[in-house]
């Protein structure tokens, strides 16, 4: 039977598995983590070893995923894939892990989500390929002990400040992904359009790299919906002037931020006169989870230096309030 833990397909937005890079060599940005990671992988292979376990924290859509199936790609081995909110029971981490084999990768997603009761069976699993199994219940019970295949744990989170620390040092391997550069963007765009079979000129490219957000995934997004424009709009050929237009269309600005990053600025803009203001008020103001709001939108407001995060919460900086085209609040006094 199927097993409902690992997920099958993709999820939606990566129906775009045209456009994920196969290998290390086409891989674009991310320099070090890439050079590590090659000799780590190169390493495994000649010692004929699984490779350490390896965790990768960012924002997410900076390719986690596609460098833990590369990672198994490389080493020759398979890839199997969950995620920390599905493990639910210690048994399907079990049945999962038992199915291994020899120095598979295994790759959790979200693995700060992880179930305390899994996260246990897990521990001796990544340490000695061990598995405690108790079996049964009251004075009946027992524990059994099986043994693993060796194997590789990949573990990716947006969150690595909600990792147990028992969890944490049990990677070898941490690796912290950063957002990307302009320049790496377009060469992402490039080639996504080469892949695409659509024209796209230079700036055409320039244009939806530097409304990309610093990340892939939201320049593949971006890349197709400007294809769609060019299309059915236009001669097929993606120019900065159709990308620009497509773009604002989509309520895209300028530096890429949407709907939902300007929503959160303007809030703290015109309600609480520039902030600070506490991270639960803006979640039950805007109606986001607070989590979406630490996990997705606010990173990039805080590498792009619009917001600041305070001990008494978060507030505005003078580049958000002349994104905003609003004058800042005259200091006390003046
Ligand atoms: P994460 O797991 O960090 O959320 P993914 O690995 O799913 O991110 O990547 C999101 C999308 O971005 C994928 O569809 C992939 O094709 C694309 N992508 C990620 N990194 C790169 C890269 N360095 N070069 C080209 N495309 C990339």
């Amino acid at each position: 039977a199927p097993d409902p833990t690992l997920r099958a397909a993709p999820l939606p937005e990566d129906a775009d598995r045209a456009l994920r890079p196969q290998g290390l060599d086409e891989f674009i940005g991310q320099a070090e983590a890439r050079a590590n990671l090659a000799v780590f992988i190169e390493s495994a292979r000649r010692r004929e070893a699984a490779m350490d376990h390896t965790l990768f924290h960012g924002p997410p859509g900076l390719g986690k995923t596609t460098l833990a199936q590369i990672m198994a790609r490389e080493l020759g081995v398979n890839f199997r894939m969950t995620s920390g909110p599905v493990l639910a029971k210690a048994g399907d981490l079990a049945a999962i892990l038992t199915n291994l084999e020899a120095r598979d990768v295994l790759f959790i997603d979200e693995i700060h989500r992880l179930n305390p009761v899994v996260e246990e069976v897990l521990y001796p699993a990544l340490e000695d390929f061990e598995l405690d199994l108790v079996i049964g219940e009251g004075p009946a019970a027992r524990t059994v002990r099986i043994e693993l295949q060796p194997f590789t744990l990949v573990g990716a989170t947006t969150r690595l400040g909600l990792l147990t620390t028992p969890l944490r040092d049990r990677f070898g391997i941490p690796t912290r992904l950063q957002f990307y550069t302009v320049e790496e963007l377009h060469q992402i765009v490039t080639r996504g359009a080469r892949l695409l079979n659509i024209a796209c000129d230079e700036a055409g490219a320039r244009e939806i790299a530097t409304r990309a957000r610093g990340t892939p995934r939201i320049a593949g997004r971006l890349l197709r919906r400007v294809v769609d424009f060019a299309l059915v709009e236009g001669d097929g050929t993606i120019t900065a002037a159709l990308a620009d237009n497509a773009l604002t269309r989509l309520g895209v600005d300028k530096l890429g931020l949407d709907g939902a990053d300007r929503r959160y600025l303007t809030l703290i803009a015109e309600n609480y006169q520039g902030g600070p203001v506490g991270i639960e008020t803006m979640s039950a103001a805007l109606s986001e989870s607070r989590d979406a709001l630490e996990e997705v939108i606010e990173p990039y407001l805080l590498q792009t230096g619009m917001i600041q995060r305070t001990p008494r919460g978060r507030m505005l900086a003078a580049r958000a309030w002349s994104h905003l085209g609003l004058p800042p609040p005259a200091a006390p006094g003046q």
